[in-house]
């Protein structure tokens, strides 16, 4: 599914009675991208990158701006009937439920034709749970696994209701070397398997460059350049795209 950002400007207002002064989280923010890809959205802490993830899922109106997904707006569609799935860097999981409660989680919200009889929940959570290699470890509760394990288990609840997006923000940012590896190989399988695009935002060059096929860079809630990973790392067209590489040498 194409993603469609059409000028897209996110004003937060003052939390400063003295000064007033509100916050451009995203300043105009247009893009276009391609289905079934891997994007990265690089940037520097604080440049606006949550603040697109939230207003593309819908858990934040734009301020200005349109978003489509394919040729359907969604700006103003609530994030339940937008089917993008979400991964964070701190997992979000329920602790009281074991994994396999937390992936099955999602699917008992669901209404009228699309709900789903019990057995037909625990195939749907088993074939995920197979998909992000935690089927072992469906009785566990969060507090029982590792951060990599925990990580594979959120990913497993992002697809448990088969998005047409998935939106992770720097999900492996908590996670050593190894493990990191481990998890965007796992993005890459999902992927390649389901045929779902991909939104990876990432403050880290290195991990943008080992999974993405398209990197987007932000700056001060703009976009800077978009390209693919290649072609932005060999031939950077911007000034900031340069600074960016050269000081992560
Ligand atoms: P990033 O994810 O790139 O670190 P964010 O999108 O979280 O950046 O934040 C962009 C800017 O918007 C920052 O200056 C941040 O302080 C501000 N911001 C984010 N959310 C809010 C909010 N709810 N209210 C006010 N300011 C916010
Ligand atoms: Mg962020």
């Amino acid at each position: 599914m194409k993603i469609v950002l059409q000028n897209v400007t996110k004003i937060f207002p003052s939390r400063n009675k003295k000064t007033n002064e509100q916050v451009v989280a995203v300043n105009d923010f247009s893009i276009e991208v391609p289905d079934g890809k891997l994007i990265g959205l690089l940037g520097p802490s604080g440049c606006g990158k949550s603040t697109t993830l939230y207003m593309i899922s819908g858990l934040q109106t734009p301020t200005q701006g349109k978003i489509f997904f394919g040729d359907d707006d969604v700006t103003k569609l609530s994030p339940e009937n937008r089917g993008v799935g979400l991964v964070f860097q701190n997992y979000a999981l329920y602790p009281h439920l074991t994994v396999q409660q937390n992936i099955l989680f999602p699917l008992q919200n669901l209404k009228g034709a699309d709900k789903l009889t019990k057995d037909e929940m625990l195939a749907r959570t088993l074939e995920a749970a197979k998909l992000v290699q935690i089927d072992e470890l469906l009785d566990r509760k969060p507090n029982e696994l590792s951060g990599g394990q925990r990580q594979r288990v959120s990913i497993g609840v992002a697809l448990i209701q088969k998005p047409r997006l998935i939106i992770a923000d720097e999900p492996v940012s908590a996670l050593d070397v190894t493990i990191q590896r481990q998890i965007l190989e796992l993005m890459r399988t999902v992927r390649d398997e389901l045929g779902i695009s991909f939104l990876f935002i990432s403050h880290d060059l290195n991990v943008v460059y080992q999974l993405c096929d398209r990197v987007m860079v932000m700056k001060d809630g703009r976009i800077v350049e978009e390209n693919t990973v290649q072609e932005l790392f060999d031939h950077p067209r911007e000034a900031y795209t340069r600074e960016l590489l050269s000081a992560a040498d």
